[in-house]
């Protein structure tokens, strides 16, 4: 096959090879080469490739039908799954708005809760407070959250320029405070970025429980999250936890925000939830945000192809495995595995100065000096320089250089939920030669 320029635009002039089939955790490409899916795309593909189950059930639903707009038909795939969504929530989190990706959950999340203020007589309230640095997307509304300043700056003039509080630099972060202060240092300056907005004019939060692409699977103080909550509750303010890339059982559990007993005002979920089968998120929100809206004329919102039930199908489909193979604890006892695999990785590489995560969310994070924590030189490029190198022994990883002091080149391992040890131990054989290779090339040497 030869490559056909006018689809897409190439990000680089060096374009990946064809892809041909994918089986459990592997990829195969065109010739014949298997790589081990170690991010799971782009902590996507959380129950493996080509699941059975999945294609049948998808198979069943295109036999009867693909599509019938929401405004004219129900179909029993989208009821089946919301259902099936609102059972595996926490708490009263149980109405469901379908889309079609993380983006478009996070608008609908903002949107939903403008909506609801304004039933509630609260109009002066629009703005959203999130982190610097996160991710939230990259349509004009979530990128105005996303604290990016590569992705966002260049739109800078075309959006409102929504107030941001520092994530938690916990890794960094040179203080002397013990690790409960520290959550609680970070959770008040949104406090005080609240006073300083003007309480009346703030809608919601946004956060996401465990860092992504933006921090690496940075993982904030305990006492960080409940904190959070407190503040929001103080002043009225909706708390939006976005798990597009956390929920779906990514962190070993459901939602991350159960690993601290927090239920979220609202939801956005995506990538994990239709795992790659198809293009599938959702806004997740309790029917006492939801009623008044519905009650005012309804949602100003929606998407033609929101709830179509060939995407519903897979996604119900995608639910059940999680249910019933136990993947969301394999994902907290293998994420063990791979936590303690990778921080054994420290003693051989002096580069590698921290090891992190929740669940099969890991990461761990280049250093030039433990001691001092400098990041190693950007013009080494080493995060995506050691993403090449894992991908031509046939591992694909996933990678960035964090801007914003809160953490430096990281390097994300999160394979899908379906991993054994032993296929844990595959990854780590590809990773030492690749992190060996790396070493030699840059110069930067082993421990041993
Ligand atoms: N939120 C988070 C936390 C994400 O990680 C992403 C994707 N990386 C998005 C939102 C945006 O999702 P999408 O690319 O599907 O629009």
């Amino acid at each position: 096959m030869t490559d056909a320029p006018s689809n897409l635009f190439y990000q680089s002039r060096n374009p990946r090879p064809f892809l041909d089939r994918g089986e459990g955790i592997y990829l195969f490409d065109q010739s014949g080469k298997r790589y081990i899916d170690g991010s799971s795309g782009a902590m996507v593909s959380n129950i493996g490739h080509s699941n059975p189950r999945v294609l049948a059930a998808m198979k069943a639903q295109m036999d009867r039908s693909t599509f019938g707009y929401r405004l004219h038909f129900r179909t029993e795939a989208s009821e089946a799954l919301a259902t099936k969504t609102a059972q595996m929530m926490p708490g009263d989190l149980d109405r469901v708005f379908f889309v079609s990706g993380g983006s478009e959950a996070v608008e609908s999340a903002v949107k939903l809760a403008r909506q609801y203020a304004i039933t509630q007589g609260q109009q002066s309230r629009w703005k959203v407070i999130s982190r610097f640095p996160s991710y939230h997307g990259c349509t004009l509304g979530a990128l105005d959250l996303t604290g990016y300043d590569p992705l966002a700056r260049p739109f800078d003039p075309m959006m409102r320029g929504m107030p941001k509080i520092p994530a938690p630099a916990t890794y960094l972060d040179r203080d002397n405070l013990t690790e409960h202060d520290r959550g609680l240092k970070y959770a008040e300056m949104l406090r005080e970025k609240i006073l300083a907005e003007g309480p009346d004019t703030v809608l919601a939060f946004i956060m996401e429980p465990v860092g992504g692409a933006s921090t690496g699977a940075l993982v904030a103080p305990d006492s960080y999250y409940g904190r959070i909550r407190e503040i929001c509750d103080e002043f009225g303010i909706l708390l939006i936890y976005d798990e597009v890339m956390t929920g779906a059982g990514r962190t070993g559990r459901f939602l991350a925000a159960e690993h601290w007993g927090i239920v979220p005002d609202i939801v956005a979920l995506s990538k994990g939830f239709g795992a790659g089968y198809v293009p599938l998120g959702a806004t997740v929100a309790p029917a006492r945000l939801v009623e008044p809206i519905l009650d005012a004329g309804g949602f100003l919102h929606g998407f033609t192809y929101a709830g179509n039930p060939l995407a519903c199908s897979a996604g119900l489909a995608v639910l059940e495995e999680l249910e019933t193979q136990g993947l969301i604890d394999n994902a907290a006892a293998m994420g063990e595995v791979l936590i303690g695999r990778l921080q054994g990785l420290m003693e051989r590489y002096p580069f590698i100065g921290d090891v992190r995560g929740k669940g099969l969310l890991t990461a761990f994070e280049f250093v030039a000096d433990r001691d001092t924590m400098e990041p190693l030189p950007v013009g080494l490029n080493a995060h995506s320089r050691l993403v090449e190198i894992a991908y031509e022994h046939g591992l694909i990883t996933y990678s960035r250089r964090t801007r914003g002091g809160v953490a430096g080149d990281h390097f994300l391992v999160a394979p899908p939920l379906i991993i054994s040890e032993a296929q844990i131990d595959e990854i780590m054989e590809i990773l030492v030669e690749s992190l060996d290779a790396f070493a030699s090339e840059t110069g930067l040497g082993t421990g041993t």
